[in-house]
């Protein structure tokens, strides 16, 4: 086995040196941020710091922002606890979090289309609020985190707000891959993470706008203004804000990075011209592809490309460990046998040409002789 080569950054990016030689001070300073005295107030500091930096990064005022556990948490926290919500919009190509928080939350929960594109229909939608009581919450995610399609959640929030619905968005995918505001979308709520943007896991945040009615999903000590109780995470936290704040460093190099994804597609598409490129019409993330190998199940190329130095993911990383068929290319349209044989490509910016020449190798190699082509080989 060669070196191993990280093409997956959609389930976690490195974690920046920076951000590592941050957290180690601060875990070495210890405290806790609700004590009076100078280590709790020095914590206190480094928690109100990482809040204003991540704050900025996502253009919100400091007391917009609430510090949870994950992005999970965050969504479940809007879509299980808002005040008078009784029905729930969500986009067909939403992360398994959203899913299944939606699913528990007691509330009527209704899935807007998405087109092949994996675009959501914005017709369908108007009509779901039209048909609607008004006591809408509509959860559309920024950026897909299978196929890297960019949503309209600018337009999805002025059609929830027209019909007097709350508007949520899963941002999680965008911070660093493109450049997005709380206001300019015009959500009223928004989930982050930090560990898909070189800081460390287990940290996330929800966002709001200000003065809203925010309901804790985990009671108790009275933390995060009574709506997220639970000792601060201070170093995660401290490392959250510092990644936000390198998040400009992390989109001037965005450029590269989708000329490495574009040539990976081009020549995938030469050497094997039936893989279907899923949302290829439509704006992406720069870093990701979701592509199929015509007649290999995504688990074998996962593990064949792994055997190979090459880490990349089919569908979404799930606690089990195992591989779980992506969601998204059925949502599109897809059949079942092109959903089974699609995976995940998202790039970095560790990554080079070699990294990509490297996995194009392979790529040929398991087609060759695995794939669809091996079968019309021996046929002819
Ligand atoms: N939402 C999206 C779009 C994701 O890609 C992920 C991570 O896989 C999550 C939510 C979950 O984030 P966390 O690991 O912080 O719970």
């Amino acid at each position: 086995m060669t070196d191993p080569h990280y093409l997956d950054y959609n389930a976690t990016a490195p974690v920046k040196p920076e951000v590592i030689a941050l957290m180690a001070e601060v875990l070495a300073e210890g405290g806790n941020p609700s004590s009076v005295h100078s280590f709790g107030r020095k914590a206190r500091a480094r928690v109100e710091h990482g809040r204003v930096q991540l704050a900025a990064m996502a253009g919100v005022g400091a007391e917009q922002v609430i510090l949870t556990g994950c992005a999970t948490e965050s969504n479940n926290q809007v879509l299980r606890t808002m005040v008078g919500i009784k029905r729930l919009l969500i986009s067909g190509v939403e992360h398994p979090g959203v899913v299944a928080a939606a699913a528990s939350s007691g509330r009527t929960v209704e899935v807007i289309p998405v087109g092949a594109d994996g675009l959501v229909d914005l017709a369908a939608l108007e009509s779901m609020l039209a048909a609607g009581e008004g006591r809408d919450l509509v959860s559309v995610m920024l950026a897909n985190n299978e196929t890297g399609v960019i949503q309209p959640v600018t337009e999805a929030a002025r059609l929830a707000h027209a019909a007097g619905a709350l508007m949520h968005t899963d941002a999680v995918q965008a911070p660093g891959k493109i450049a997005f505001g709380f206001d300019e979308l015009g959500v009223d709520l928004m989930s982050l993470t930090a560990h898909k943007f070189g800081g460390p896991q287990g940290i996330g945040a929800l966002l709001h706008k200000p003065d809203m009615d925010i309901q804790p999903y985990i009671a108790g000590g009275g933390q995060e203004k009574a709506r997220r109780s639970g000792t601060e995470a201070v170093a995660a936290i401290a490392g959250f804000g510092l990644a936000a704040e390198l998040v400009p460093e992390s989109l001037a190099e965005m450029g590269q990075i989708e000329a490495l994804r574009d040539r990976i597609e081009a020549d995938i598409l030469a050497l094997s011209p039936d893989s279907r490129i899923y949302g290829k019409s439509a704006p992406r993330l720069p870093n990701t592809t979701l592509i199929s190998m015509p007649g290999v199940a995504a688990e074998t190329q996962v593990m064949a490309f792994d055997l190979e130095g090459y880490a990349i993911s089919s569908g979404s990383a799930c606690a089990s460990g195992k591989t779980k068929k992506t969601r998204a290319p059925e949502a599109m349209g897809g059949t079942e046998k092109e959903a089974t044989e699609a995976i995940r490509v998202s790039l970095g910016p560790d990554n080079t040409e070699s990294d990509v020449e490297g996995f194009l190798a392979a790529w040929q190699a398991l087609y060759e002789r695995t794939g669809d082509k091996k079968t019309e080989k021996v046929a002819s």
